[in-house]
């Protein structure tokens, strides 16, 4: 197990007070599991309160694009906030007050992960906590279209693992309220103009790829843990997501990122390449509304899977000319082969409408925000 340096300061006054630490503590000693374990909770400004008095989530996939912001988020909420991850976020320090590297593949790093640092510390026993509150599962080997059709063996055999190892582990540890994020790869292909699929309607069954049918599998797992661990389980079956702070580059980016990159690379006037003829159907959504809704959806009843995205649909040559727009450059496309995807897709958002969500960031003002950070980032890597 490794643990993420943790270089706050090189002597901690509370841990020192609980005479685990001395002064010549040094500040490579604290990436041990015995200092994190002694004093992480009450390392950071408001730590100690909120992991004792408020609410704690575990947060699965924190080095990721939708997990990392789902930390900020919880910790904006007050909560005590554990991440894990296979590795660290690569474009954020991780705001969590703890960040562990597991591979979630293993069932005893799954145990690990649900363990609270309070096995070395106790203030006192009534105000000991047991668990987790919540645990919001985002963890997953996956990317956009290209990696979903090239990686089907890794996408089957290491979602599984994880969604099969750590709803046991959560169901077994008494985990109150688990979050599983679940995708609209769920759902058949659809031709344009087809009237919204309910979530209902993922059935029968007939997802266009393997991540589909993995996921699929999971939410059905977690809904069977659901019932004979009496633990909330609660599915949100995201669409397309984006926003600063995700892939952009290596073959597991998304379409808006992808696209963002390729703009941002090419002068104005300039040619960039995309997969099928611009015609296929897609809806996008900002980060910052998806993290809404998982957050809504987490606290609420709603207890079968809920789709959550933005109900403006756009074409892939829409979602092109947005990026040109927003980058003030005028490109050519060059339609190539490539792994599309479905063709269309029109989903009903009347679950998590009932919660009173809604979009708030439209596609332009999403890649507004988004362009600047990849176009940075392409920057960078020159
Ligand atoms: P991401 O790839 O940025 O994040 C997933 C994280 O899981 C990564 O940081 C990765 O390192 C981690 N991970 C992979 N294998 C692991 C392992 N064995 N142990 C521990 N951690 C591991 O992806 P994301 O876009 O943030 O997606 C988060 C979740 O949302 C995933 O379950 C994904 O399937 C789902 N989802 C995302 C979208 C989207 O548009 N981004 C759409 C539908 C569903």
């Amino acid at each position: 197990m490794h643990y993420a340096l943790c270089t706050t300061r090189p002597v901690c006054p509370v841990a020192l007070a609980d005479g685990v630490e001395s002064k010549n503590y040094s500040i490579g000693m604290h990436n041990t599991p015995f200092h994190r374990f002694s004093h992480s909770p009450f390392h950071k400004k408001g730590g100690n309160m909120s992991f004792w008095k408020g609410k704690r989530a575990l947060v699965c996939g924190a080095g990721g694009f939708i997990g990392g912001h789902l930390v900020k988020k919880l910790k904006k909420e007050g909560y005590w906030v554990r991440g894990v991850d296979i590795k660290n976020h690569e474009f954020a320090t991780s705001q969590a007050d703890e960040f562990l590297i597991l591979d979630l593949r293993k069932p005893e790093n799954c145990v690990t992960a649900l363990t609270l640092p309070n096995k070395l510390n106790k203030p006192n026993k009534q105000d000991k906590p047991d668990t987790f509150n919540e645990v919001y599962q985002l963890a997953a080997d996956m990317g956009g279209m290209g990696f979903i059709h090239s990686a089907e063996c890794e996408i089957m055999h290491n979602n599984a693992l994880i969604n099969i190892n750590m709803i046991h582990a959560a169901a077994t540890s008494n985990i109150p309220r688990y979050f599983f994020s679940s995708s609209v790869c769920v759902y058949p292909d659809m031709n344009p103009g087809e009237p919204e699929l309910t979530e209902n309607e993922s059935y029968p069954a007939h997802p266009d790829n393997e991540y589909g049918w993995e996921k699929l599998y999971s939410e059905r797992l977690a809904l069977a843990y659901g019932r004979h661990y009496g633990m909330k389980v609660r599915i949100a079956r995201f669409q397309n997501t984006y926003g600063p702070e995700g892939t952009w580059i290596g073959g597991r980016e998304k379409a808006p990122a992808a696209i963002c990159r390729k703009v941002a690379e090419v002068k104005d006037g300039g040619t960039i390449e995309a997969w099928g003829d611009g015609s296929a159907v897609r809806s996008y959504t900002y980060i910052s509304d998806l993290i809404e809704g998982i957050y809504l959806l987490m606290q609420s009843d709603l207890e079968s899977p809920v789709n959550i995205g933005s109900p403006k649909y756009v074409s892939v040559k829409q979602l092109i000319d947005t990026v040109a727009e927003v980058a003030g450059k005028r490109i050519s496309i060059k339609w190539i082969n490539g792994p599309v995807g479905v063709q269309s897709r029109n989903f009903s958002n009347a679950r998590i409408y009932s919660l009173g969500w809604e979009v708030k960031v439209s596609l332009k003002e999403g890649i507004s925000l988004t362009y600047p950070w990849i176009e940075q980032q392409v920057g960078k890597s020159k």
